[in-house]
């Protein structure tokens, strides 16, 4: 991957009124890169994806995305931009078929090839295939998964921001998400995730942050990090 970061977050501080959650933190993304932030329950993890995506806005600090400052962007703004938010807890259109939530994410689209992504996405996402029919809200929660994670791609981004997306999976499915993360990491497009799951974004992950209430408390390769006993300790325990 190339040394330029796409995505550079730089001392942010953030909260909710008067909770400050965030301190200090600083992280870069480059081109095709696959970096996780690990980290426990509350130790801020959601609440950095959000201000990265500018759902809330930090009370200092910035985030660049190509040397662009986003806090001059509106966040329905973003995916037209190339950086897709995937929240957490599969928040598909439940009334929605499969194949009309895929449509949806390629609403800001202005080409023609959104019928051949779908096809593509397909070829990816075989059950969805199957499913392309079936009413979104009656998937399995892996399908569903998977279908939020199809549906965001569809927007063609160039980055990723995905929150939890081993929430409530079984062990299979969660190791071969995280093949196809990597697979699309392979293809340019870079992904950002948080995960409380080490042991897998740690098998996977080309660097990862440790969040620790709100502070970045460490950083480094898998390698590196399998290295250090009080992450170990602390994030990889029943290993
Ligand atoms: P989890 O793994 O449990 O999802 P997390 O690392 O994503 O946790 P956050 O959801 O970012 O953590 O929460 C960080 C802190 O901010 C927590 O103390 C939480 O209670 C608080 N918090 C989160 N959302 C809000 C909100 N809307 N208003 C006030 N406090 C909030």
């Amino acid at each position: 991957s190339s040394t330029t970061p796409i995505l550079t977050v730089e001392n942010l501080v953030a909260g909710y009124d008067k909770l400050q959650v965030l301190q200090e933190v600083s992280l870069e993304v480059r081109q095709g890169e696959l970096v996780a932030v690990i980290g426990a329950n509350g130790a801020g993890k959601t609440t950095l994806l959000k201000n990265i995506a500018q759902l809330l806005r930090p009370q200092s600090g910035r985030v660049l995305f190509r040397d662009r400052d986003l806090r001059k962007l509106a966040p329905q703004k973003l995916s037209s931009k190339g950086i897709v938010l995937i929240p957490e807890g599969r928040q598909v259109f439940k009334e929605l078929t499969t194949i009309d939530n895929l449509r949806l994410g390629a609403f800001y689209r202005r080409d023609s090839k959104i019928e051949t992504d779908i096809d593509a996405m397909f070829d990816r996402f075989p059950a969805l295939k199957v499913l392309q029919n079936q009413q979104a809200g009656l998937l399995s929660g892996g399908e569903q998964q998977m279908l939020a994670i199809a549906r965001g791609l569809m927007a063609r981004p160039q980055i990723v921001l995905l929150d939890e997306p081993s929430l409530g999976l079984a062990p299979q499915l969660v190791a071969s998400l995280y093949e196809t993360l990597a697979s699309l990491c392979d293809e340019g497009i870079s992904i950002l995730l948080v995960d409380q799951m080490a042991q897998l974004a740690l098998s996977v992950a080309h660097r990862l942050y440790v969040l620790e209430t709100g502070k970045i408390i460490q950083a480094g390769t898998p390698e590196e990090l399998s290295r250090d006993s009080r992450i170990i300790d602390s994030y990889l325990g029943n290993l």
